[in-house]
């Protein structure tokens, strides 16, 4: 299975961003780039279900393989929300959400927290591989660090000791969990090749 260029289905700059550090072997061209300018409804149930629904609308609209992730905030006070909802959160952008989430957050006795990523890579034939992956910290009581998007200067990461609005893209890109769940189906697509 050889891949050369891959187009990202996501118009969030923040994640495509962290998809070409991370994503080794491949190219990987902005849905917006390659032409894709639709707005995809994220119907599903799960990370999964909305990373395949991405990443097969693309795919079959361009006749391009396409890498989709879907990911979000998994509060445990809020059991487990946002979740999949985490970027429609408030309905008014990525700073009201963090607002709210400080607002839903007041009164908690416990802040433990994680984020999860589901990645899809689609084939025009149909073909289709998934990755996921994890990391856990805590929901800080204010912002910390101006680093990332969406809720990172909020996130206390376990792994790094620090926010990940502090942490740089390089330290946030070895724990996260998209990193984990890229690494995960770079794995897979390496079996494939060896088989
Ligand atoms: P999606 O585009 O439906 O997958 O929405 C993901 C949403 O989850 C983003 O808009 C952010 O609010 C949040 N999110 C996902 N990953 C991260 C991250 O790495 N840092 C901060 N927020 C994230």
């Amino acid at each position: 299975m050889e891949i050369s260029e891959l187009i990202a289905a996501s118009g969030n700059e923040g994640k495509i961003r962290e998809i070409q550090k991370i994503f080794k072997g491949a190219r990987i061209i902005p849905m917006h780039e390659a032409g894709f300018n639709e707005e995809i409804e994220e119907t599903g149930s799960s990370f999964r279900e909305n990373a395949l629904i991405k990443a097969k609308a693309v795919s079959r609209a361009l006749g391009k393989p396409a890498l989709a992730d879907d990911s979000g905030l998994c509060v445990d006070f809020l059991g487990g929300a946002p979740g999949i909802y985490s970027a429609r959160f408030s309905g008014e952008g990525e700073k009201a959400n963090r607002e709210l989430l400080l607002r839903r957050m007041k009164d908690a006795h416990d802040r433990s927290a994680h984020f999860e990523c589901a990645v899809c890579l689609y084939f025009p034939d149909g073909r289709m591989l998934f990755g996921v992956g994890r990391t856990d910290g805590h929901i800080l009581e204010q912002e910390c660090g101006k680093h990332g998007f969406g809720y990172d200067s909020l996130f206390y990461s376990d792994d790094l000791s620090k926010s990940f609005g502090e942490a740089t893209e390089r330290e946030k890109n070895k724990v996260s969990h998209r990193a984990r769940a890229l690494k995960d189906l770079m794995e897979k697509i390496a079996l494939l090749k060896q088989s």
